[in-house]
């Protein structure tokens, strides 16, 4: 009897896939059956992503994902190389260091939008174009989509804007049968938030209203990643999953 969130067979692209959130639904999405390519910037990070997961049997591919022509081209080779695509995850993502409204340059607006939004757009877009009926694509949003971002102005954009192109797509989709579902972590101990982790003040304030009393951790988003890639959510689309510990309703 076949498992109900068994992904045997399954193509995976995960973008940002060398560490992190990313690394770790790679990782469940290949232990649940399916084969994986990892997309990300620097080549050694992957390539020390794949060695370390030997079992996974990761490929790997080095994609900017703010390049369109880029996600074209990772795409069409993707699909050749694992014979189709049925599962992507946008997860790759950047956060600018904190500035006041006032402080933050065009430059660095746009550096943020350009990973976060634009390579976003652009994943959704070529992976629809390549991908099979009964396709799964996952975004990565964030609680910025929700709460307040004071002094993180682009990333909190960015990740609102998601969440408005993951809808979008999701009613376009489904008459291809692909399905389009954001997740949304919370406080999550990754390289992205190291300043954070180490910031006894930050610690002292944020942790303890986390009602998990925890960070998370990127293992905390491979059951997600499966079900959500799997058929078991063949009904499910246009939707924004928190995982935060309990912080947001608290
Ligand atoms: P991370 O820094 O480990 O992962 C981000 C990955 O994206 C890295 O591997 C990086 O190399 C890759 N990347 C960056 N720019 C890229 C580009 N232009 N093209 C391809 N790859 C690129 O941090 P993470 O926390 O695992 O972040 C994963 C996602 O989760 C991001 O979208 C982030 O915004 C989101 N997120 C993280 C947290 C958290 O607390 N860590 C909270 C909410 C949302």
């Amino acid at each position: 009897m076949t498992h109900i969130f068994d992904l045997t067979g399954k193509r995976a692209v995960v973008t940002g896939g060398g560490t992190g959130i990313g690394l770790a639904m790679a990782q469940a999405l290949a232990d649940a059956g399916a084969t994986v390519t990892l997309w990300g910037r620097r080549q050694e990070k992957l390539d020390e992503a794949a060695a370390a997961n030997e079992k996974a049997g990761f490929l790997t591919q080095q994609v900017d994902v703010a390049d369109p022509q880029q996600v074209t081209d990772g795409f069409a080779e993707a699909a050749k190389r694992m014979g189709g695509l049925d599962i992507v995850v946008a997860n790759a993502g950047i956060s600018a260091g904190p500035k006041k409204l006032a402080e933050v340059t065009p430059e660095e607006f746009r550096r943020v939008l350009a990973v976060n939004l634009d390579g976003a757009f652009f994943t959704i877009q070529q992976a629809a174009n390549v991908m099979s009926e009964g396709g799964s694509i996952i975004t990565v949003s964030s609680l910025a989509s929700i709460d307040a971002t004071p002094r993180n102005y682009a990333y909190g954009a960015s990740k609102s804007g998601v969440i408005a192109l993951t809808k979008a797509a999701a009613v376009e989709l489904a008459r291809k049968q692909i399905r389009v579902n954001a997740v949304l972590p919370g406080w999550i101990r990754t390289d992205m938030t190291e300043g954070s982790q180490n910031n006894e003040k930050f610690n002292n304030a944020v942790i303890p209203r986390v009602p998990a009393r925890r960070w998370g951790n990127p293992e905390d988003f491979g059951g997600i990643a499966v079900y959500l890639a799997s058929d078991a959510a063949a009904y499910q689309t246009g939707t924004s999953t928190v995982i935060d510990g309990g912080y947001s309703i608290f």
